[in-house]
């Protein structure tokens, strides 16, 4: 059966997301998921529209949330497009700027689902190394010559952040689109939105997933050049959102104050999590995402699979010629003092 598929595809190994458990009681930190409710008007919103809307289409350019985000981020509607979540929009960049054969590249370690959307249209993955302390060489990506280029600002699993000015350089050194991917941006200090106004190549993606709690929602949104989203139009499928999702979107954007209670929260636990396993004695950079990355402890495969003996999921990562590690989410206060205390227990023994 395998003939039956193209090379590159029966090859290539197909993106393996973290476990969602189909067995209850576990504390899940593995996925990066907001372990806080997302605003009330959300369902709300869903609610009102079970009607005759569902017999139709949805709106297939989802305009009344590209307003909405449009107005929050203060751009023409005209820049924003929709996406089934950011991953949605990921896949379809790479189908209109990544031919067969053809380069991109993105930071390693970094978000591996790049690798696996580039291999998908045949393109050339290639990796460019951070350094030890997760720094970026602004003329590593162009050396090159990519087609396009993936960022994961903050990046996963470091939970580390480029500065704006840095990323900037980087736009400007190559000569294709630089997807600023944003997914956690909200628990950052700095954002790359002001690059749109200097750098035409510039796309910044944003999800609702994690910081507005709807990682089931399945929403995300990209801004860019007008042209830019013109062309990307040509390439997504038609009704790439349904109804109720862009319904819950516009009621979450709109909530900006609960987006910013829940993050005061998690940035706080965040804080209390990072000093914890420090103490504990792995390495942990500083996170400015709502996970937290430790490596140098003992083994990781061990002790991710003691942490799950005791159901707790944590995400095991490993990078060749990179130290395993584990990636923490950050949980409620209530989620993380079980994670501390039965990582005392495991690290201390
Ligand atoms: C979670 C994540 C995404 C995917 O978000 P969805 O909108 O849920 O598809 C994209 N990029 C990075 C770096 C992520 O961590």
């Amino acid at each position: 059966m395998s003939t039956w598929f193209q090379d590159h595809i029966a090859r290539l190994q197909g993106y393996v997301p973290g476990e969602q458990p189909r067995v209850s009681g576990l504390i899940k930190l593995n996925t990066n998921e907001n372990p806080y409710p997302p605003s009330p008007r959300v369902a709300e919103a869903i609610r009102e529209a079970l009607d005759g809307r569902l017999r139709l289409y949805p709106d297939p350019l989802a305009t009344t949330f590209l307003t909405a985000v449009a107005k929050l981020h203060n751009v023409p509607p005209e820049m924003v497009l929709a996406g089934n979540g950011s991953d949605d929009l990921l896949t379809i960049m790479t189908r209109a700027f990544v031919g067969a054969g053809e380069i991109a590249v993105f930071p390693n370690p970094s978000y591996i689902l790049y690798r696996t959307l580039i291999e998908l249209q045949g393109g050339v993955p290639v990796a460019i190394p951070f350094d030890s302390h997760w720094r970026l060489d602004p003329r590593g990506f162009a050396a090159r010559k990519p087609k396009l280029a993936f960022l994961a600002n903050p990046n996963s699993p470091s939970g580390t952040a480029l500065a704006p000015d840095l990323v900037g350089e980087i736009a400007s050194n190559v000569d294709c689109p630089l997807v600023v991917d944003e997914a956690y941006v909200t628990f950052a200090n700095n954002d790359c939105t002001s690059l749109l106004a200097t750098h035409r190549n510039v796309i910044i993606l944003r999800t609702l997933s994690k910081d507005y709690a709807l990682a089931g929602l399945r929403l995300g949104y990209l801004i860019a050049a007008p042209e830019v989203v013109e062309g990307l139009i040509k390439v997504k499928d038609s009704y790439n959102c349904d109804t109720l999702s862009l319904l819950g979107g516009v009621a979450a954007v709109e909530d900006q104050a609960h987006l910013l209670a829940n993050r005061a929260k998690l940035l706080a636990t965040r804080a209390r999590l990072r000093a914890a396993v420090l103490e504990l004695g792995y390495e942990c950079p500083e996170s400015q995402a709502n996970f937290v990355w430790c490596t140098g402890g003992p083994d990781a495969t061990s002790v991710a699979n003691q942490l799950r003996e005791r159901k707790l999921l944590v995400r095991l990562m490993r990078y060749p010629g990179f130290a395993d590690g584990l990636r923490i989410t950050v949980g409620t206060d209530e989620q993380i003092d079980c994670l501390l205390e039965a990582l005392r227990e495991i690290v201390q023994r």
